[in-house]
């Protein structure tokens, strides 16, 4: 350390009294079992919470979760420019809607745990005391350079295809004397702190990269190799603020974050991301650099998902939708991990925490998202929850996007009926998806909203229909099961000159104006209002008597 090094973190940093030993002691290692990781969120509340967050979130609980560890968030707010009023309560309510828990870190109103503060906002002093650090060391440096002067080097650069950036002989203010830096302060030029980088020297003309290369181990990726950086990347921003580089290197150090899960867009930094470990003498995160969210555009390419475009990307779209938060883990644990879908086949009834979560079977190459998929996986994923649950889901979505359906769920008890139904069943119905589907699948349960919608089956005449109905009501028995209920139908059929059997239909077609189907249609129609309906006999149970015969006097199949 050589004394100038020591002078010129004095002058830049004449407040910082704490030391790294100081924090070093202030956030030990943390007390956890062998193999515990250790991972976090740190989201910067931009405005904008995606599905993209939720893949990485999830990814992050598992692993912490499963392996003993600890899992917490920290809200990256240091770009005071991107940052959006409110976005940081989206933020933390979307992940709880969605069943994702922090053991510590940012909340709603207070932090939680001992590795705080937990925005990068308050923690300036810390970042500080870093980056003085690394001046005393001769390894970053006040840079004076102005926007205009960049520019002037970037235009330079570009001309004559060289790299870009800041480094080797562009770094200007690099081998400024103590005393040129002290007039500059003096006089208050604004200036930012750089990183001195040491990997400057050999530039590969073809990839304008160092031609030194390193390797390194990414938790998914395995083993990569990749050029050293070179660019003496700034460290702390004019206001004083660190950049996202230095900040998650202080901050994934002194939070004791053993793995680091990011998104691949971060991959390219990663030489900067070592070399600062090396130069602030930290150990180095496991880092773990997730796939691309894509989809299958309409002619079928694969394409990142866009936010300008899909609007899937949104969390607001499944909120909205009334996708239950277990559906959408559950699938994204279907593109997560590729034994996933085998072991949910094979332990239907277990939880998700049971599978073994794991980071080797992740993809490298982009990960499909699906909506048809989701859906599919939503249809079991529902009928896996009680249905008392699922009508308390209901009920909630109800009172967020459909305030104006509160009659659906001022009766519980019915609702839970009304979902139940055709779930105990030999072959038993998975039709329910979300709840925008299930209100309009249901809704003819409601008077309110009951109508007929769908015409006569053109086996069937009015008159006959009217016939039908007539002689419905007059052998209807509430008390009647299923069979009973059904051969009385049968009857009525065989009166009418319709087949009590479909297949003596389709034997001997002229001989019967159509089959027993076309005429419990007609009692569907009066009933449900629907030619298509799970079976009528357990909708008329869950209806009851009263609502059942007012809906048969009230049908008028002329109409
Ligand atoms: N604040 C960064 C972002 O929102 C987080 C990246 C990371 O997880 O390290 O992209």
């Amino acid at each position: 350390m050589s004394m100038n090094n020591e002078k010129l973190a004095d002058m830049l940093f004449p407040h910082v009294d704490g030391t790294p030993a100081l924090y070093e002691n202030m956030y030990p290692k943390r007390d956890l079992p062998d193999g515990a990781m250790v991972t976090r969120l740190g989201p910067s509340p931009t405005g904008f919470i995606h599905l993209g967050n939720i893949y990485g979130a999830l990814t992050d609980e598992r692993l912490a979760h499963r392996s003993g560890g600890i899992f917490y968030l920290r809200i990256e707010d240091t770009d005071s420019k991107r940052m959006v009023e409110g976005a940081e309560k989206v933020i933390i309510e979307s992940l709880d809607f969605f069943g994702i828990h922090f053991d510590e870190g940012a909340g709603q109103d207070t932090d939680r745990g001992s590795y705080g503060p937990y925005h990068q906002s308050r923690r300036k002093d810390i970042y500080h005391c870093f980056a003085k650090e690394l001046v005393k060391k001769g390894l970053a440096y006040p840079c004076f350079m102005t926007e205009e002067e960049i520019g002037a080097i970037r235009q330079k650069q570009e001309a004559e295809k060289k790299t870009p950036g800041i480094y080797g002989g562009y770094a200007r203010c690099r081998d400024m004397s103590i005393a040129d830096v002290e007039d500059a302060l003096e006089s208050g030029s604004p200036y930012v702190l750089r990183l001195r980088s040491k990997g400057s020297e050999n530039i590969d003309p073809e990839t304008g990269s160092s031609s030194v290369y390193f390797k390194t181990r990414d938790g998914i990726r395995g083993e990569i190799s990749m050029p050293e950086n070179i660019q003496d990347i700034v460290v702390l921003k004019a206001d004083g603020m660190p950049t996202y580089h230095f900040a998650h290197v202080v901050d994934d150090h002194l939070m004791r974050t053993t793995h680091v899960i990011r998104g691949e867009e971060w991959l390219s930094s990663l030489p900067i991301h070592i070399e600062l470990f090396n130069a602030l003498g930290f150990d180095i995160p496991v880092y773990c650099h997730t796939a691309v969210l894509m989809k299958l555009d309409e002619n079928g390419n694969k394409r990142k998902l866009s936010k300008r475009k899909d609007p899937e990307l949104s969390l607001d779209y499944y909120k909205e939708k009334g996708y239950h938060p277990d559906a959408l883990k559950e699938y994204m644990l279907t593109i997560l991990n590729s034994d996933f879908e085998e072991w949910r086949t094979e332990h239907p009834e277990l939880p998700i925490e049971d599978f073994d979560f794991s980071m080797d079977k992740m993809s490298t190459s982009g990960a499909l998202f699906d909506l048809d998929k989701l859906e599919d996986v939503s249809k079991e994923c529902l009928f896996r929850i009680s249905s008392s649950d699922l009508a308390a889901f209901m009920a909630r979505w109800i009172s967020m996007y459909r305030p104006d359906h509160s009659d659906v769920s001022s009766d519980m008890d019915y609702l839970e009926a009304i979902l139940d139904l055709g779930r105990h069943d030999n072959k038993p119905r998975k039709d329910l998806i979300y709840a925008e589907q299930i209100l309009d699948f249901i809704k003819y349960f409601f008077d309110g909203y009951f109508r007929v919608e769908d015409g006569l089956p053109e086996e069937v005449s009015p008159q006959d229909a009217k016939e039908i109905i007539a002689r419905y009501k007059e052998t209807y028995d509430h008390s009647d099961d299923q069979s009973a209920w059904f051969d009385k139908i049968r009857t009525i059929a065989a009166d009418m000159g319709y087949a009590a059997k479909p297949k003596d239909y389709k034997k001997n077609p002229d001989d019967f104006k159509g089959h027993v189907g076309h005429v419990s249609t007609v009692i569907r129609l009066a009933v449900t209002g629907r030619s298509q309906s799970p079976d009528v006999w357990a909708i008329q149970q869950i209806m009851g008597e009263e609502r059942v015969m007012r809906r048969l006097g009230d049908y008028d199949p002329s109409l």
